[in-house]
Parts: C-alpha cells; structure tokens; sequence
C-alpha cells in the first residue's frame, strides 16, 4: 500500500479479500454494493477498488501507486473513473447527473482497461436517478465496473440490490475500535466510540466536531445535578435545540457505559464515569436507558427541544440516589 492511502482499514480486510480474489481472478461482477453504518470509510474502500481496477501493474490486487493509472486516480483526474455524489449544497443524486454517468460509462476506455465509477451514498438517489441508474445495471457495458456505497442499504430499491453483489462492511468490536484509534494517536475519539456505534471514522469525526467538549460539560452537569449543586432546568437551558441530538446520544452512551460497569469490576470507556454515582437501581437505570433510546429514534423532530432536554436531566436527578443529593 502507498503511502496516502488509507484504505483497506483493519475492519474492511475480509470485505477486501474478497474483493481482492475475484479481481485476480478476473471475476469481479459488474456491480458491487459496499453496505454498512457511516464511519467505517466504506467510500476510501470503493476509491481503494477502483484504484486496483485502474491500476496498469498486474502483479496483484493491490494498486501499486506508481503506474500512470495510480498516478491519475491519486490526482483525482483519471479519465476512466467517474464519481458521483450529491451536487454541493443538495441532498439527492439526481436523474441528469446519473444519465451522464451511464453515457460516459458506456465511452471507450481512454486507458483500454476498465472504467469505474462510484456512486456514494447511493441511497441518494432519487426515484427518478435510481431507475436511470438501474438501466445501466441491467446492461452494463463490457469493461465496466459500477461501486454503489450505502450507509442505509434498505433504502435502495430492491431492483437495484439485486443487480449487485453485495458486500457488507462491519464495524470493529469495541477493543479493535479502541486499539486503532489509539495507534492513530486519536485517544480522545475512544470514548465517543459509544455514540459512534463503534464506528471509528465516526468517533474521529465527532471529535473534530468537538463531541469531546460536550461529553466533558454534560458530565460536569451530571455530576452536578447528582449531588444537589445544579438544577435539572438549569442543566437542560444550557444546551441548544441544535445539540440535542449529540447530547441524547451522549447522554445514552454514559448511561449505557454506567449499566455496564455497574456492580462490576469491569472499567468503564469513559474515564469520568467513576465521578457520577455507583449505587443506581438498575431498573430505574434501564428504565432511563428506555427513555434516551425513545428519544434518539425522535430525535430528528422533536417538538420542543427545551422541554425534551429538561425531561432527560429531571429523569437523572430522580435516579439518583437520594444520599448523593446531600453531598
Ligand atoms: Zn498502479
């Protein structure tokens, strides 16, 4: 692998091989779906791919990164690959962007190998784009391969899924996660793993947004409330309507991380955790765990934020044991 490229991460190595033995073997299918949650760098593996496709050196599956393909794909101006994706400022891959692509697809290649393209997030598309794009898949020219990256695979029709091989990328489990964040120096990024779903592009994302800073201040309240030095209310006015969604989900990840740890010797993901309260009762707990899930799954359309916010701290402070308010 050249220096620069990223991808195939750890957790993409079984989705790779795989990929990697049908290139060799000259058997990739026209089509390929790379699914999975955002944050696992599905996008660098589909660029990954299309490197090795474009590649002029055949000693491998590996792109060499030295050859007038490497060179082009790394410019970012090879002739043969195409990417498409939401127009800036647009939400939806549209119908005329994808009648482009299939017309250059069907071109000569400039390079006489494959012309790749990449469609990302292809659940993107709209009705219109999809069925444009499903022409395409039902016949596709020789000499071209055609990587569709989903975050929410159940999105896309059928129809087109089921002109795909589809390959399913998996977030690392928790202690993969943490190993390779730690080896990007992005220790910080590991206690927003939980939010991230193990995700660790997506902890390294929430980090840049500065997730961190929020975690720090929501403990603070936490701790705050749990011993009677700060109000339910006054915690919840502190935050905006924008931050609701990353407090819940931070606020969830404490609470899993706490009915984790509880009772147990086992050490928390989140370093401050040991400044909130050891003793909860484990069923007013899940019970609050219940709450934070309901309120994620709405989170996208809450009908007063302020209020929302105010029912989760008032939950915390009423879970809290009662000796802690005293101390
Ligand atoms: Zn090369």
């Amino acid at each position: 692998m050249t220096e620069g490229m990223t991808a195939p991460y750890p957790w993409q190595q079984s989705a790779w091989d795989s990929l990697a033995r049908r290139l060799v073997r000259d058997r990739l299918p026209h089509a390929v779906l790379l699914a999975g949650p955002e944050g696992l760098g599905k996008g660098a593996l589909a660029r990954h791919l299309a490197s090795a496709l474009l590649c002029r050196d055949n000693a491998g599956p590996e792109p060499c990164g030295g050859c007038d393909g490497c060179r082009l794909m790394t410019a970012g101006n090879h002739p043969d690959f195409h990417h498409l994706a939401p127009e800036e400022g647009s939400r939806v891959i549209k119908v005329d962007a994808v009648r482009e692509l299939s017309h250059a697809m069907g071109l000569k290649s400039q390079f006489g190998g494959y012309r790749v393209a990449i469609v990302a997030p292809a659940e993107r598309m709209n009705t219109s784009a999809a069925n444009s794009l499903l022409k395409t898949l039902e016949e596709p020219p020789a000499g071209t391969v055609l990587v569709l990256v989903a975050h929410q695979p159940s999105r896309l029709p059928a129809t087109i899924r089921s002109r795909c091989q589809v390959l399913q990328v998996h977030a690392p489990d928790a202690t993969d996660a943490t190993h390779w964040l730690r080896q990007q120096g992005s220790d910080a990024a590991v206690e927003l793993l939980g939010v991230a779903g193990n995700a660790p592009l997506a902890a390294q994302a929430l980090l840049e947004q500065g997730a961190a800073e929020v975690l720090d201040a929501l403990l603070d309240q936490l701790s705050a409330i749990a011993t009677g030095r700060m109000a339910p209310v006054d915690a919840a006015g502190r935050w905006s309507k924008d931050q609701l969604g990353l407090v819940t989900a931070l606020l969830l990840s404490v609470m899993m991380d706490l009915a984790r740890v509880q009772g147990t010797a086992v050490k928390p993901r989140i370093s401050r955790l040991n400044e909130l309260p050891a003793t909860l009762d484990s069923e007013q707990l899940h019970g609050y765990l219940d709450q934070l899930l309901e309120q994620r799954r709405l989170a996208d359309h809450p009908l007063n934020a302020q209020l929302v916010l105010e029912s989760l701290f008032i939950r915390w402070s009423e879970i809290c044991p009662r000796e802690a308010a005293h101390g």
